[in-house]
């Protein structure tokens, strides 16, 4: 068997099979069928060893973040993820690594119920190049251009745990071993938040996925619609354990620091109470964190409305 064989037996069985895939893996290219009234969205994201994971990290982990970053993008354009490709570039067909990296990836591929339906596989330096596909009810993705002077900022979830997590692992913060645990899965294992984004597609406004920092990620929406924002710092939700480190790590990890993949969204005022009841009744933490200005930047402001000058910005490959 050579090691391309080797590659495929990891992943042309795998736990996902949907009634939408008419060609699967396998063939010169797959065949499957977006269902009427609804358009396909289509994202892809390169991950890079030395560069976004370190070559040595667990390979189940690399697994399962590689596909979740891009199930992320799709989350934040409100769609349901239906399949993948994966282009796997390996220094050497290493069975234990290639074991562990296909139990996460498709451990997460079958949480989200999405199937592998093709890709390739080269010798070179470690990289996962993942193209995630899904699809939205006709016209209505959500996108980063729809935010209008007035309406809500509002996050998923809680920011900064992935950058905190980073910060202890490189020693830059101290943690106990109890607290690491308790943030270290947001780092290693994020969760896509599918299912949030499906929800609040008819709701909000415009949305983006917080890969590269609250603010950085904040400014694609107010670039794309020609507005600005104003954010209240203490209206931003935190961890338990990133509380207990507030004084420590300060307010950059929930603004600037990166990795976390929750949403964020602008919501109309009309529509925040419908959307408010909608996170209560499926369970998800929607908080709101400030509003959209005229103008353009982001400016945060303390509790007692003192302004706060932030000191970072987010992670830009090409800065
Ligand atoms: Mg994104």
């Amino acid at each position: 068997m050579d090691e391309f064989e080797l590659i495929r037996r990891y992943f042309v069985s795998q736990p996902v099979i949907r009634p939408d895939v008419r060609i699967p893996i396998g063939d010169d290219a797959a065949v499957t069928r977006v269902p009427p009234g609804y358009e396909l969205v289509v994202t892809t994201d390169v991950l890079v060893a030395g560069v976004h994971f370190f070559a040595d990290a667990d390979p189940g982990g690399i697994g399962h973040k590689s596909l979740a970053v891009n199930l992320s993008d799709l989350a934040a354009m409100g769609a349901e993820p239906a399949w993948f490709l994966l282009d796997l570039t390996l220094p050497a067909a290493d069975a234990t690594w290639l074991q562990q990296f296909a139990e996460g990836m498709h451990g997460l591929a079958r949480q989200y119920g999405v199937q592998l339906i093709g890709g390739d596989t080269s010798r070179g330096p470690l990289s996962i190049a993942i193209t995630a596909m899904g699809f939205a009810p006709e016209g209505r993705a959500l996108t980063r251009g729809g935010a209008k002077v007035g309406d809500r900022i509002a996050v998923t979830g809680t920011l900064g745990d992935a950058a905190l997590a980073l910060a202890a692992v490189q020693g830059a913060t101290h943690l106990a071993s109890g607290q690491k645990a308790s943030i270290m899965h947001r780092l290693e294992r994020p969760m896509p938040r599918v299912a949030e984004g499906m929800a609040m597609r008819d709701y909000a406004s415009s949305a983006v996925d917080i890969s590269d920092g609250l603010i950085a990620d904040l400014s694609h929406i107010l670039k794309a619609s020609g507005v600005g924002a104003r954010l209240i710092r203490e209206s931003i939700p935190l961890s338990e354990t990133y509380r207990a480190h507030l004084v420590q790590a300060g307010w950059e990890p929930a603004l600037a620091g990166g990795d976390d993949y929750e949403l964020c969204v602008t919501v109309p005022e009309a529509s925040l109470p419908n959307l408010q009841e909608i996170a209560r009744r499926q369970g998800f933490a929607l908080t709101v964190i400030g509003e959209i200005m005229s103008g353009g930047g982001v400016s945060v402001v303390d509790a007692a409305g003192q302004p706060y000058h932030y000191n970072a910005i987010g992670h830009n490959h090409f800065a």
